[in-house]
């Protein structure tokens, strides 16, 4: 069984973060009496929402579905104030998670992951810590999030501003006050559009940097009803099977008709309809909105009418209006207010799409040839996400390969779980597997399982190591692709396709084959004897018996 932390260097699994993935694989692994250290590099559970403490932030997947269904008790006891969770919530939630189950005894806090390396005599994983420490474990597991390395571009200068600056993802955890300041925001995808119109309530004046326009939907966000809520929790154990076969991990109300096959009028109805309900609900108006660019575009005007129809100065709404990308295909964002903040006085759109940034000053900034003076800077530019902190660890397997060496031209998965040459290495939402295409918390609880299963099909047959073919392994990185290809999502510069960080390859990292079709053949490769794994014994013991 497991002891106090910070009392073994050799455990059975080290697990690096506590996220929500961490903190159900502390309580599966726990329970079935397995040893563990855990390292997290903040001082806080919750990962993605420890961090993203932005004014605004908010999660785009309603809150009766955005949880774990791990535990019934947990989700009848658990009440959520709004449809949508606001980061506070989800924190709490999390918080409330680590010591309902006891969790936070197991975590390291404040101790980041440097270096593992797979011993191939041993068997076992070499695990080295930012506080010098170095733990033996006979399983690795990565539960370090897809959008958890932050990312400011090197804009010249940057480090002249005498300002203060800030990155969504890195917000600070004392609440900033922006009162009478002049702030420039950089970004407008999901974060940016979230924090806007919030900072503008408060700021004496807000200039946002545009680089790319992107499809807003409004959340129309609620305060949790009774009745929904009640709804909800009577039918809990059944709404949350039927979620894990769907596309995407939640249950949504998706049309199961080509949008062509409606007249215009129809067509505008349905959507007006579905923009009025909120969230993401427009894209799954009709079945092919994600395949067909003819279908795609009926979509995306309509949203740009709803653009000009809601900003008041028609140059500005015409720079917000994206024209040069599918709806969809970058993450759709989910906002409250977004558009009507353009209407303000104290907001100005400055578009820089066609010459960047130029530099960053003491006080300010240069673009298209202007001197913007401000007190403090937004950064609200993105992650080096599914990769970026894989690659932040320095992870060697068999042969002293790394892992950023095997993947220079893109990551290399088996169902997003493993990758050949990393025994006994896990990924929880890994490249190659649904992940951010659709619900996490549904999608980490489903590799959570899967890890935690394939722990005990190990020791039940005592095998030691467990390793994907390179054949299954190239079928699956081919079948990613091939997937992705028959999508309008290649066709978009987004994180999914690494496009938002010079020098990245170039391809969809997700599995966007459907959350449900993805669940179906993980349990087909266990049902068909963990095909396209390999198992050995230990090598240790075998070396001992020669
Ligand atoms: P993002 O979607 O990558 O957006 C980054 C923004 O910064 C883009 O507008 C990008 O422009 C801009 N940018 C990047 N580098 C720039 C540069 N050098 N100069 C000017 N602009 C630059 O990042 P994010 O908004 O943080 O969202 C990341 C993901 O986190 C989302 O897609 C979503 O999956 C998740 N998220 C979810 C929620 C939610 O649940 N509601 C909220 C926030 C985030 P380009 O488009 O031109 O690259």
């Amino acid at each position: 069984m497991s002891q106090d932390k910070g009392s073994q260097n050799s455990v059975d699994v080290v697990i690096v973060g506590a996220g929500f993935s961490g903190l159900y694989l502390i309580h599966r692994l726990r329970n079935e009496g397995y040893s563990l250290r855990v390292f997290e590099r903040g001082d806080g559970v919750g990962g993605t929402w420890y961090w993203n403490r932005y004014p605004g932030a908010r999660c785009d997947v309603e809150s009766m579905q955005y949880s774990y269904s791990f535990d019934e008790q947990l989700q009848q006891d658990w009440h959520w104030p709004e449809k949508f969770s606001a980061q506070p919530d989800i924190l709490e939630y999390a918080n409330h998670v680590a010591d309902r189950f006891d969790l936070r005894k197991e975590i390291e806090f404040e101790t980041a992951v440097t270096a593992a390396n797979f011993d191939e005599a041993a068997g076992r994983w070499r695990v080295e810590t930012d506080k010098g420490e170095k733990v033996s474990a006979r399983f690795f597991i990565m539960a370090t999030g897809c959008i958890s390395t932050a990312q400011i571009p090197d804009i010249a200068g940057l480090s002249s501003y005498q300002g203060n600056t800030y990155h969504t993802g890195k917000w600070p955890h004392e609440k900033v006050d922006f009162t009478g300041q002049r702030i420039a925001v950089i970004g407008t995808g999901s974060s940016g559009i979230q924090a806007i119109p919030v900072l503008a309530e408060e700021a004496a004046h807000l200039t946002v940097f545009q680089r790319t326009a992107n499809y807003s939907l409004p959340a129309q966000n609620m305060t949790m009803t009774p009745e929904y809520e009640g709804e909800w929790k009577d039918d809990y154990r059944a709404r949350r099977m039927e979620m894990r076969y769907t596309p995407q991990g939640s249950l949504k109300d998706l049309n199961d008709e080509p949008a062509l096959a409606v007249s215009e009028d129809r067509r505008r109805e349905v959507y007006t309809e579905r923009w009025a309900t909120g969230g993401a609900t427009l894209l799954g108006a009709f079945n092919n909105l994600l395949i067909d660019q003819e279908s795609n575009d009926t979509a995306a005007a309509f949203v740009r009418q709803q653009i000009r129809k809601t900003v008041k100065d028609p140059a500005t709404a015409e720079l917000l209006c994206p024209k040069d990308h599918p709806i969809g295909t970058k993450r759709i964002c989910i906002d409250s207010g977004y558009y009507q903040t353009f209407n303000r006085d104290n907001v100005e759109l400055v578009d820089i799409k066609k010459s960047p940034i130029e530099r960053i000053t003491a006080t300010g900034l240069i673009a298209n040839g202007r001197a913007f003076e401000f007190d403090s800077i937004v950064f609200a530019t993105g992650f080096d996400a599914m990769t970026g902190t894989l690659f932040n660890v320095d992870i060697r397997g068999r042969g002293d390969q790394a892992l950023k060496d095997k993947w220079y031209a893109g990551p290399r998965t088996y169902l997003g779980l493993m990758s050949e040459a990393f025994p006994n290495m896990f990924m929880i939402t890994g490249p190659g597997s649904p992940s951010v295409k659709g619900n996490m918390l549904n999608s980490l609880e489903q590799h959570v399982d899967f890890v935690t299963d394939s722990i005990l099909h190990m020791r039940e047959r005592g095998f030691a190591l467990m390793e994907p073919t390179r054949e299954a392994e190239d079928d699956w990185v081919d079948h990613v692709q091939e997937t992705a290809n028959r999508t309008l999502f290649p066709r978009a510069n987004s994180w999914y396709m690494g496009a938002n960080i010079p020098g990245k390859p170039r391809l969809f990292m997700p599995y966007i084959g459907g959350v449900g079709r993805y669940r179906q053949i993980c349990e087909e490769k266990v049902e068909s004897g963990y095909e396209g794994f390999r198992f050995d014994a230990d090598p240790a013991q075998a070396a001992a018996a020669e």
